[in-house]
């Protein structure tokens, strides 16, 4: 097992992961940016050390800065936690060559999946279904005949997006080149890679993602769904599991080619494969996360499993003690991220002092977050400050208890969303568990 790790990331999952190592008894070294001096995941950790600038590109995305730090301290492997670094494959190959243990697939398994576009061929060949679309990256003339082909609307997605970014909707044929061209512009400027393929636009759907594990030794074990169809923005505000619009026989399949698409690749550590299901039950291969999931909690809480402790232990070459016989999955869980931002001023992100923090409590509810009284949120970075997440019997007391938490919650002196998430919680479509990706206005721009 490693003796230390580095953790390559702040917030919420850094502290997640800090505490995992604590209990695993493996001394933990975090990395800060100059905003973050004060930040908990810096005070948690065993080391802490300021790596750069407020900016992410100062700091945590900061290879060789990051990298230092962990030849310095001795740390035998890094846990890039999600968003930052966790999907990107020049760092792992990095670490890979200073012989430091990335804490999640294989460089070459990142590139593979971080093109979403191979991502799709790899999967249509392993005979898994994928949105009617691209085969590999388009020009603008072919992008146009594959989008009559499919039939508006169509999306226009960047090969390397990600984090709900990159996605352009296209209503009408006549707005396709101009959109084209926004669409291929935008995506150099944000992933440094112009490359765009083209979906069919499908509504309504739901976004199930479908939770694997695997080890170095062929054992691949599936750790159930997620339903992350409450969206602003194309990014997730609210998920649970089990998904009660699934059958079992879609179940049982959607299992079976999230397994069989873990296989296809060689999959190693914590991974999730996101599909579309649309109203007939027919579901859509869209990618492939290489890393642990912000709403990675939903699962823990209804198999009993802790992810990311066995990230670890499979990133240390321990072989999974539970094959998917072992796998039982108990009652109900749901997740509500706390944003900090103005739902009544355009979600416009929120920074400040926190001037009174409370946090529910009570059984089966659980509050990841690096918040505590009198800590400065600082403004540049992912507005998630928080997420509640609650466990019980069944969905409708799970609904009950999330509502019950939520009141209690008290976050004063930055504006959230938490009256927008009762909202949510409220609507008919939640309460009947009918909801698709649209529920939220402002979906796919
Ligand atoms: P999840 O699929 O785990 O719900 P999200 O899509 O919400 O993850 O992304 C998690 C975090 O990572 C967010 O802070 C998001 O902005 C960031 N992120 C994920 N992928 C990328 C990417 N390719 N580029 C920039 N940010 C990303
Ligand atoms: P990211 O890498 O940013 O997470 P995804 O490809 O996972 O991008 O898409 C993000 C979200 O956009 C999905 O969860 C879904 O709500 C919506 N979306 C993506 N592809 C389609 C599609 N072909 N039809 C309808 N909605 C889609
Ligand atoms: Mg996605």
């Amino acid at each position: 097992m490693f003796h230390k790790i580095l953790i390559a990331n702040r917030g919420e999952i850094a502290v997640r992961i800090i505490r995992a190592c604590k209990e695993m008894g493996i001394s933990t070294v975090a990395v800060y940016s100059q905003a973050d001096r004060d930040a908990l995941h810096a005070s948690l950790a065993d080391e802490s050390y300021c790596i750069g600038g407020n900016r992410v590109g100062e700091s945590y995305l900061n290879m060789m800065a990051i990298l230092s730090v962990a030849e310095l301290t001795g740390a035998s492997a890094i846990h890039p936690g999600y968003g930052l670094l966790a999907e990107n494959a020049k760092f792992a190959s990095l670490c890979e060559k200073c012989n430091i243990k990335f804490i999640g697939p294989s460089a070459e398994v990142i590139t593979k999946m971080g093109d979403k576009d191979q991502a799709r061929s790899i999967m249509k060949k392993a005979g898994i279904p994928i949105v009617e679309g691209s085969d590999g990256v388009a020009d603008e003339n072919e992008a146009l005949k594959i989008a009559q082909k499919a039939g508006f609307p169509v999306l226009i997605k960047a090969r390397s997006g990600g984090g709900g970014k990159g996605i352009r909707l296209v209503e009408k044929e006549k707005d396709f080149k101009k959109a084209f061209a926004f669409a291929t512009a935008e995506a150099q400027a944000a992933f440094s890679d112009g490359a765009v393929y083209v979906e069919k636009f499908l509504r309504p759907v739901k976004h199930i993602e479908v939770q694997i594990i695997c080890d170095d030794y062929n054992n691949v074990v599936c750790l159930g769904e997620r339903d992350c169809s409450i969206q602003r923005n194309n990014q997730k505000i609210i998920e649970e599991s089990p998904s009660i619009f699934l059958d079992a026989s879609t179940r049982k399949k959607m299992f079976e080619d999230a397994i069989n698409a873990a296989k296809a690749v060689g999959y190693r550590g914590v991974g999730t494969i996101e599909f579309l299901v649309d109203s007939q039950g027919n579901y859509y291969f869209i990618e492939m996360n290489t890393r642990l999931q912000v709403e990675h909690p939903v699962t823990e809480m209804v198999t009993g499993i802790d992810l990311v402790k066995w990230q670890i232990r499979v990133a240390a070459g321990k072989e999974l003690a539970f094959s998917q016989k072992d796998i039982n999955f108990f009652g109900h869980a749901i997740e509500c991220r706390i944003n900090a931002e103005n739902p009544d001023k355009n979600f416009m992100p929120s920074a400040g002092k926190i001037t009174l923090l409370h946090i529910p409590g009570g059984p089966w509810v659980r509050f990841d977050s690096a918040l505590y009284q009198d800590y400065f949120v600082p403004p540049f970075y992912d507005s998630m400050v928080g997420k509640l997440i609650v466990h019980a019997a069944t969905r409708e007391e799970a609904i009950r208890k999330m509502k019950a938490s939520l009141c209690e919650l008290v976050i004063e002196g930055i504006d959230h969303n938490k009256d927008f998430l009762m909202d949510i919680l409220s609507h008919p479509k939640f309460e009947d568990g009918t909801y698709t990706t649209d529920l939220v206005t402002g979906g796919v721009r």
